[in-house]
């Protein structure tokens, strides 16, 4: 006798992450799956299986969420669905004798279709980091205090758009914009300056009509689960229009979120104490309780195969329940399906940098490849590959899988 998860399991992908998907094998209909070693098991087809052999009970809030195409049920039901499904889940694959059940329930993930996990509603762009805040700010703004007044007093975020949030592997056309020149007068065409920013995209989940959502719930009731987040950014196209009231085209033609969605319940191992904080904060953002709330992952920027970076999470200044708090303090309601990203992760050291605007300093200070090739931004044809791991329980490795994008050519003529 054994157990799914002693025959499926690898590295990264245990009993202790479990991370979801919306999956079709070949030529089938998409389906709510979760990820155990190399095997997609949907969960529609495992409940069913695990009913017919009299095993464990999935709880009745959770059931119909099972069968859905996508997360989209699971979040609108809530936290009451997804903890005891989580539960049910880690149950089943190490309870010995219900391993056929599961393999029976589950595809290969060579050969499944890996789609978007959940329709995004509204999607809210962080500025978390500290040190690529600072960074941007010296680069920005070389004459000011490379932060501005109000950082360390508040999470700085904007509004993005939430229908170009799209699924790893999703190839990524350069856009195109006003661009600044020498002589004052901007220029229409291709960004010269396409970057990426490695972040974190965070999953929310049930509902607040009234807004005011606490740290406290809003870790225990409202964040579903973490995604690796490429915000591609056209450097040029923003430095010409942020101004005054922040990033606009240059953010919002694309931004890749990877395709399993790891449950923030998974990251139980990961959390630590952010870094210490020079004010004072006001209550509603005080995240000494329940805490600690910051997240010990560790990401990766990987270009053509070539790594560049190891951007950690653990060194960003707000976290995530402080994020969720501050979004509905002024009583803007929360949705299923609301979705954040925390910022690009940079940390002090330059193999820390998230951004080839920080990477490159700019511009000024290309990168060599191991290949020779120099480089300050993303050139047509080249891939980005961010990854992320952390401690999970058990001693086990948390994986987030790849979130993964390649630059195309502008559509059109050249500018
Ligand atoms: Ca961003």
């Amino acid at each position: 006798m054994t157990t799914a998860a002693q025959r499926f399991a690898t590295e990264g992908f245990g009993p202790e992450n479990l991370p979801y998907a919306s999956f079709s094998p070949t030529g089938a209909r998409p389906r709510l799956g979760v990820r155990l070693g190399d095997r997609a098991i949907s969960l529609g087809e495992l409940a069913t299986g695990v009913e017919a052999k009299g095993g464990p009970q999935l709880a009745a809030t959770a059931r119909t969420a099972a069968d859905a195409p996508d997360l989209d049920a699971l979040l609108a039901a809530g936290h009451t669905a997804w903890q005891p499904l989580r539960a049910w889940l880690q149950e089943v694959v190490t309870t010995e004798g219900l391993e056929e059940v599961v393999e029976a329930a589950s595809t290969p993930v060579s050969d499944i279709a890996v789609h978007m996990p959940f329709t995004v509603a509204d999607y809210v762009d962080y500025y978390a980091s500290e040190h690529h805040a600072s960074n941007i700010g010296r680069m920005f703004r070389p004459d000011q205090e490379p932060l501005l007044p109000n950082w360390k007093h508040l999470p700085v975020g904007y509004h993005g758009r939430a229908g170009t949030v799209i699924p790893s592997g999703t190839d990524v056309p350069r856009p195109k914009g006003l661009r600044p020149e020498p002589s004052g007068t901007p220029s229409f065409g291709p960004s010269r300056r396409l970057d990426i920013e490695a972040e974190l995209g965070f999953v929310v989940g049930g509902s607040a009509p009234q807004g005011e959502v606490s740290v406290a719930r809003a870790g225990a009731e409202h964040l579903f689960g973490v995604v690796l987040f490429n915000d591609w950014s056209a450097r040029d196209i923003q430095g010409f229009e942020y101004v005054p009231l922040g990033p606009y085209l240059g953010k919002s033609f694309a931004s890749s979120i990877s395709l399993w969605v790891v449950p923030f319940a998974a990251l139980a191992q990961a959390r630590v104490e952010p870094p210490s904080r020079e004010h004072e904060l006001a209550d509603y953002l005080d995240d000494s309780v329940d805490g600690p709330w910051g997240l010990d992952i560790t990401l990766e920027v990987v270009l053509d195969g070539e790594s560049l970076s190891h951007p950690p999470y653990r060194t960003m200044y707000w976290t995530a329940p402080q994020m969720v708090a501050h979004m509905s303090v002024n009583g803007a309601s929360l949705r299923p399906g609301d979705f954040f990203g925390s910022g690009t992760v940079s940390g002090t050291e330059v193999d820390e940098r998230g951004s080839f605007m920080e990477l490159s300093w700019g511009g000024k200070e290309p990168l060599t490849l191991a290949n020779g090739h120099e480089q300050a931004f993303l050139e047509d044809g080249q891939t980005v590959t961010l990854r992320g791991t952390a401690p999970g329980a058990n001693g086990s490795v948390i994986d987030f899988g790849d979130c993964v994008g390649t630059i195309v050519p502008a559509s059109g003529a050249a500018g």
